[in-house]
């Protein structure tokens, strides 16, 4: 299927983070101009330092050396016409002359250029010259964890828990799509300005392939290679997973798990799996690690149980930690159990209920409403939510179309009737999109200064598609909704989704997240003809009798499938819809307005208020500037509701 997005976002940031060219100081200036000498006549660009895309005719200036790999040098890199600075790895034409070290680079570059996440280092664009590859990268201002263990040598636990939260849902991602990164260590961790972890140099990935197929390469990093790459039985998820543990060591202890003065030692170790566990980490930790650190690859949890564990469960996780972090410990006292989001939240109300001036009644009484309990009404069946890789072998095996024949409806019969795609690309699970959203919501909510208004809105994205009407009908179909685009779809209860294009001529069928088909609407099969007809009860029953919601504009449908709806929640406050394309959309019901949580890179937060007016917000000027009141609690209402559905 072909990648999905609600809006295309410029590859370069528009709020570029501005460095004065070639000083190598901070400047929150725009666009600027090129240093000046004392005198203020010569200009200080050295241009040997200049890149030039021979293709675009876009000039780069080379700045600082950011570090030297087994190819490459890596370089901060500025944009001369948008001041967007990047890292570039430089890798000269020389050292992949052979064509085994070219193809390498550019299965590399394939790679890693398809993958999206947020916690993965964003890949944005490569060209070559006569001399050099250039591969422009996402820049992490603050280096990687291996400086932070440099500098510090050992974290806290809730530290440890903060960056492998994020190491685990870019872990996840890769793993779902089919690939292994076989080099997970504390230097490709890198470190965002503000403080986020993106996962990094794809150099050594590698598709998963059936276990007797796997390649029997030894590659890694010594002392994190696990026991069965050792013993040349092959790399699977459970090595990376593996190595995920002695990551976790290393910075929880101070050092590697197995790390001996004697390369050959190390490898004895490993191979027996001698360690020892100091006393003083925690016993949840402990646990974790000795259930990590075992022998047989399949007795290793997965990256799902990981998260279940006591460790991450019961344990303090910060939602950001200060930059300070990275060279000295932090103060990371856990906020009371007595300030929690909900006492924190009435204290607040009652503060300003003092003031009634200040609050107008209806918002009082909004606002309390919201800072009752979550109550979970009711939740999408399971089915919906099962993991890309479950449902897809499940529908293999039994297809899920009632009334038919079990050959006749099963997938593969489908396809030899419309066209279809396989999702190998751009598939998130609701497990994935809700763990993203979290960390960047909690990052936005973190430290973010009190304010009494929102700051100026951006231009609410063209294409954003949002959900303008719903109906719940889950005691007997399913859920069905119309997207502002006018797209309408259902999705059933047993987890497939059915959806009819805003000309009404389309019809898309995916009977699990990852599998497409397209019919002409007067050519859907017989077997799918059943749910069709609930679809369009369902389209019927909202033309008929909803009104829209909010006030965005709708949206030309693009060609192709649209996100799908993968799992919905109701509260007795709020509605919640996650998409395959990474979008959350929050409907409150007391006063209907909603929250479109979109895009990757910034988060973008849409809010549609009581009124109507519809902004949208950059999560990180929010986080800056501060915002609103009524869009605070609303923020913090999803961030309670995710973290309460992802177990944290
Ligand atoms: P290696 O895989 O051998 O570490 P790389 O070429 O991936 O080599 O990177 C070289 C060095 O460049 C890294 O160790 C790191 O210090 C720096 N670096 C790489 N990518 C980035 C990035 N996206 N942002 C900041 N620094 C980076």
């Amino acid at each position: 299927m072909e990648p999905v997005a609600f809006f295309s976002q410029p590859l370069a940031s528009p709020e570029p983070r501005s460095r004065a060219l070639g000083t190598g100081s901070d400047s929150r200036a725009g666009p600027r101009e090129p240093e000046r000498s004392r005198s203020g006549a010569e200009p200080l660009l050295d241009p040997t330092r200049l890149i030039r895309d021979p293709q675009s005719g876009r000039t780069y200036y080379r700045g600082r050396l950011l570090g030297k790999g087994g190819f490459a040098r890596c370089y901060e890199a500025t944009d001369t016409g948008s001041g967007h600075i990047y890292a570039v790895k430089v890798i000269p034409q020389s050292r992949v002359a052979k064509p085994h070290q070219r193809e390498k680079i550019l299965q590399e570059i394939a790679l890693h250029r398809s993958l999206h996440h947020r916690h993965i280092v964003h890949f944005s664009h490569h060209f070559e010259d006569e001399g050099n590859i250039y591969i422009f990268l996402e820049h992490c201002s603050r280096k990687s964890l291996a400086h932070i263990w440099k500098a510090r040598h050992t974290l806290l636990e809730p530290e440890v828990r903060y960056y492998l939260r994020q190491v685990i849902a870019a872990l996840c991602y890769l793993h779902q799509r089919g690939v292994l990164h076989r080099d997970l260590k504390l230097g490709n961790f890198f470190i965002t300005e503000n403080m986020e972890l993106k996962l990094g140099d794809f150099g050594l990935a590698a598709r998963l392939e059936p276990q007797d197929q796997r390649k029997k390469t030894i590659c890694g990093t010594p002392n994190y290679l696990a026991p069965e790459v050792l013993l040349r039985q092959g790399h699977g998820p459970e090595s990376d997973v593996w190595s995920l543990g002695c990551v976790m060591y290393t910075l929880l202890c101070g050092n590697p798990p197995f790390e001996t003065a004697d390369l050959k030692e190390t490898y004895r170790c490993i191979k027996q799996v001698r360690y020892t566990l100091p006393p003083y980490l925690s016993s949840a930790a402990r646990h974790l690690l000795a259930t990590i650190l075992r022998p047989v690859p399949q007795d290793r949890p997965s990256l799902e149980e990981i998260l279940q564990h006591e460790f991450f469960t019961k344990g303090y996780t910060p939602a950001q930690l200060p930059p300070c972090s990275c060279t000295t410990v932090p103060d990371l006292t856990p906020p009371s159990p007595a300030e929690s989001f909900f006492t924190k939240v009435t204290k607040s109300l009652f503060g300003r209920k003092k003031n009634k001036s200040k609050i107008a009644p209806q918002e009082q009484d909004n606002l309390s409403r919201l800072v009752s309990d979550l109550v979970l009404t009711s939740i999408c069946p399971l089915s919906s939510t099962k993991e890309p890789r479950q449902a897809q072998e499940e529908a293999d095996v039994a297809p899920s179309l009632a009334e038919t024949a079990p050959e006749e409806g099963s997938p593969r019969s489908l396809a030899a009737l419309g066209s279809s795609s396989e999702g190998s690309e751009e598939y998130l699970t609701a497990a994935t999109v809700m763990e993203s959203t979290l960390c960047a919501l909690r990052n936005c909510l973190a430290f973010m200064p009190p304010a009494r208004q929102n700051p100026a809105p951006l231009a609410t994205p063209e294409h954003l598609l949002w959900v303008s009407k719903w109906v719940d009908y889950s005691n007997k179909y399913g859920f069905g909704y119309q997207l502002s685009s006018r797209r309408v779809a259902v999705l059933f209860n047993e987890g497939a989704h059915m959806a009819l294009s805003s000309n009404r001529k389309t019809v898309h069928y995916n009977p699990t997240n990852t599998k497409h088909f397209s019919f002409p609407v007067d050519a859907v099969p017989q077997q799918l003809q059943g749910q069709l007809g609930v679809l369009r009860y369902f389209a019927s029953y909202m033309d008929h009798n909803l009104m829209k919601g909010g006030d965005l504009p709708s949206v030309d449908e693009t060609e192709g499938p649209s996100p799908l709806l993968l799992q919905w929640v109701k509260t007795d406050q709020a509605l919640l819809l996650l998409f395959s394309d990474g979008t959350v959309q929050v409907n409150f019901y007391v006063d209907h307005t909603k929250l479109i949580l979109s895009g990757w890179e910034p988060l973008l937060i849409t809010f549609v208020a009581r009124d109507r007016r519809t902004c949208t917000y950059q999560a990180p000027h929010l986080q800056r500037l501060g915002c609103s009141q009524e869009l605070r609690l609303r923020l913090r209402y999803v961030l309670h509701l995710l973290r309460q559905r992802s177990g944290t």
